[in-house]
Formats: structure tokens, C-alpha cells, sequence
């Protein structure tokens, strides 16, 4: 029983005096679109309730992570077995072997996995292997991108960065950004020049299939499958970052989509059902290379961690469903379609960017094809429009630049009071 009504804005307050800026992760503060953040209770499908009792309709579902909503049941008495077993062992579980072998399944390019607690992790142990497969030093990646916060990759990246306006960030050596090239996404012909500028140097090209973190923006027609052929070519590990878009996009993730197979794959969110996870993978013969069979050195103490292990594995037969992910298409495609008809009656020019459950609404009258573009959207009127949702019991991410992530457990109900808030708040903000 509670006795004290506890408020957002007490909570915020005291959160202030002993985190640095009151969170864990910098897009979790309002900072980029007013306000204060709300301090979450509990969550129940699609829905967040905050310690005042409010209700939101929530589009970020932890960043992605919670593909089937918040406390699925079936997820959620995955990880009570497992925890009633034990928390942690540092030795090895079978459920280490049944993710791993689920994943190898679904997406056939990574014959071989290693588990480790996070996204960035997968990504920084998945460009060392690169470089000590390759033995060359230089990275290629795109403008507007997010590949974690490791010190390499904190150049002209996207989420926070972006989000925060920050470029580059001071405590990273111009030594390590050095080795780490950028290029627009959608534009082959400059990944062609630095291909051909630094043809022996470069160990990787790593590229978010989909970005989804300078809001949503889909490759061009045959841009994949062009740098698949370029990196083939000149003997660079194509590396897809499928942190946010592996199971998201379908059961083997965007490389199944489109059809591309990438050297190495990168995951996390989706594949840990709610708890930290991060994974890299690919060929037998890269992942070798990998301590213990091989001798490029990785390590984490609770790394396979064997609850995450388990929710991440019932999460994943739980996508299995033949249905899923055609539903999930459809009611993105719903949304799409609703929130570019009220823009339009508004007046409110607006570049609604779609793919599967990944969404992004850009306040703009111009095409959105890279990270340039999504910079010049109209990140005000978005944070106008985010208080607005807001107000109206709908939770958007804090920010122009990150996805909105659509759950099988949104339904009908949730997509038309969505629109309709979203009808409401466009009238604020024309
Ligand atoms: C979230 C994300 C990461 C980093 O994952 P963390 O678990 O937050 O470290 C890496 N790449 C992409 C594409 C992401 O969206």
C-alpha cells in the first residue's frame, strides 16, 4: 500500500539531485522537447501508467525492445522460471544454445553468435573481429546513424546525438574518430569515392539497414544490394546494425527483407524480451576468430544472462506467429496513412516515413533520404506537436529523431485515438 502520493514532479527533482541530468540515458530527459519526463509505475500492453495514476498510449516501448507490448504474459512467466532457478551463473546454460540456435535459424547469415548485455557491446566486438579479420583500421558509416556509444562510432552519429545537437563528443581521442569515415546513407556514389580513397584501409562498412534513429528513413531501391557489391568488391565486412530492426522487420529481420546478406549482424532489443541483451554473428569461419576458438579477445560477466536468455527466447516463438508481422505492417500502414490525411486537411506539411512497425512523422515539405534532411525538419514544431500527443494521453518519443515503435499489442482502439489526438494537436501547431 502506498501512503504518499508521490508526483512526477517530485520524483523528477529528487532524481536530479543524485543522476546526472535525472536519467541513465540522455533521450530519456525532455530536454529536446520541453517538459519534464513522467516517472513510470507499471505498463500493461500497449499502456504506461505514471506514479499520478496517469495513462499513456506508448510509442516507444523501450526503445524498441518491447515488441509484444509491456509484460506480456508469456514473456513474462518465461523469465519468472528462469529467475526461480537462479540469477546468474557465470557458467554455461542451455539457454544460451536455444536463443543462439533460434537466431541462427531465423537469420541464416549468422551461423554462429555471441551474446553480450548490450547493443553498443555487440557493435564495438563485431568492428574489432572486422579489423582483425581484415587487419585494416578504418571504419565507413553514415551520417545520422546510432551504432551505440562506443568511442569510434560518436561521429555524425544520430539518437541523442542528434537529438542534443551534438556533433561530436569531447573525452573521445580525434585518434579513434580519425580511423572512422562518414558518408551520406543513400548515396552510393560517395560510398563509392571513400571505397576508392581508402580501398586498403578500410576493414567495415556498417549500416542500419533501415535508420532508425534519425527518425526512420528506408533505403533507396538497390542502395543494399549496392553495398553488398561495392564491399564484396574491395574485401570490406558489410556489418548490419540490426540492433532496432532485427525482428522487428519480420521474423529474419531487414536482411530478409530486402534480400542482402551482410557479413556480420548486430542485435539486441527485441531478441532480450524487456532485459539487456546484445548479440553479434555471422559466418563460422569470422566468428572463429573470436576468443575462445580464436584470439580476438571479448568478454562479459553476465553476458547470456540466463533470464534474458529465457524471455528473449519465449519473445521470439512468440513472433513466430505467421501473422505477426503482416499485422503489424498493416496497422503501421494505417497510422501512416491516417496522420499524412489529417496533416493534409490541417495544412500541416509533413513527410510520414513508414516501414513495417517503425514510424516516423517529419514536419517538413521536403523528401527525407539522409541525415541532412532529417536535420532540417522542423524539430520545433515537432516538439509543439510531442506536448500536444502529450497532454492527449500519447506517449511519442521525446524527440524528432527516433522512432515511434508500434506493438502487436496497439490495436484498432489505440491507432484511433492516436489519430485523433493527432487531429487535435495538429490544430495547436498549424
Ligand atoms: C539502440 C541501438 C544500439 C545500441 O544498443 P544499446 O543496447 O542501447 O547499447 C546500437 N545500434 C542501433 C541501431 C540501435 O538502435
Amino acid at each position: 500500500m502506498r501512503f504518499v502520493k508521490m508526483s512526477n514532479a517530485a520524483c523528477w527533482k529528487e532524481a536530479q539531485r543524485y543522476l546526472v541530468g535525472g536519467v541513465n540515458s540522455p533521450v530519456r530527459s525532455f530536454r529536446a522537447v520541453g517538459g519534464n519526463p513522467f516517472f513510470v509505475d507499471r505498463g500493461k500492453g500497449p499502456y504506461l501508467w505514471d506514479v499520478e495514476g496517469n495513462r499513456y498510449l506508448d510509442y516507444v516501448c523501450s526503445w524498441g525492445a518491447l515488441i509484444l507490448g509491456h509484460n506480456n504474459p508469456t514473456v513474462l512467466a518465461a523469465a519468472k522460471r528462469a529467475l526461480a532457478r537462479g540469477t546468474t551463473f557465470g557458467t554455461p546454460t542451455t539457454g544460451e544454445t536455444a536463443l543462439a540456435k533460434a537466431i541462427t535459424q531465423a537469420v541464416p547469415s549468422m551461423e554462429q553468435v555471441r551474446f553480450v548485455s548490450s547493443g553498443t557491446e555487440a557493435v564495438m566486438s563485431a568492428v574489432r573481429l572486422a579489423r582483425a579479420a581484415t587487419g585494416r583500421r578504418k571504419i565507413l558509416k553514415f551520417d545520422g546513424a546510432y551504432h551505440g556509444h562506443s568511442d569510434a562510432l560518436l561521429a555524425q552519429a544520430g539518437s541523442g546525438m542528434a537529438t542534443l545537437g551534438i556533433p561530436a563528443t569531447p573525452g573521445v581521442p580525434p585518434a579513434v574518430t580519425q580511423e572512422t569515415i562518414t558518408v551520406p546513407f543513400n548515396d552510393l556514389e560517395a560510398v563509392k569515392r571513400a571505397v576508392r580513397l581508402y580501398r586498403k584501409e578500410l576493414a567495415c562498412l556498417l549500416v542500419e539497414p533501415v535508420v532508425a534513429n534519425s527518425g526512420v528513413i528506408p533505403p533507396a531501391s538497390g542502395f543494399l544490394a549496392g553495398l553488398r557489391r561495392l564491399t564484396r568488391e574491395a574485401g570490406i565486412l558489410l556489418i548490419f546494425d540490426e540492433v532496432i530492426t532485427g525482428f522487428r522487420l519480420g521474423y529474419g529481420g531487414a536482411q530478409k527483407r530486402f534480400g542482402v546478406r551482410p557479413d556480420l549482424t548486430l542485435l539486441g532489443k527485441v531478441i532480450g524480451g524487456g532485459f539487456p541483451i546484445g548479440a553479434y554473428g555471422g559466418s563460422k569461419k569470422l566468428m572463429r576468430l573470436v576468443a575462445p576458438a580464436g584470439s580476438v579477445y571479448q568478454a562479459g560477466t553476465l553476458a547470456g544472462h540466463p533470464v534474458a536468455m529465457a524471455a528473449g527466447l519465449a519473445a521470439l516463438q512468440a513472433l513466430r506467429r505467421p501473422r505477426l508481422y503482416a499485422q503489424l505492417e498493416e496497422k503501421g500502414r494505417i497510422l501512416r496513412d491516417g496522420l499524412i490525411r489529417h496533416a493534409d486537411e490541417a495544412g500541416v506539411p509533413v513527410a510520414v516515413h513508414q516501414v513495417g512497425s517503425l514510424l516516423t512523422l517529419f514536419f517538413t515539405d521536403r523528401p527525407v533520404r539522409n541525415g541532412d534532411d532529417a536535420r532540417a525538419a522542423d524539430a520545433r514544431r515537432y516538439a509543439r506537436y510531442f506536448r500536444g500527443m502529450l497532454k492527449r494521453g500519447i506517449y511519442l518519443p521525446p524527440s524528432a529523431f527516433e522512432a515511434w515503435f508500434i506493438s502487436a499489442a496497439h490495436g484498432t482502439r489505440e491507432l484511433k485515438m492516436t489519430l485523433k489526438a493527432h487531429q487535435a494537436a495538429l490544430k495547436e501547431i498549424a
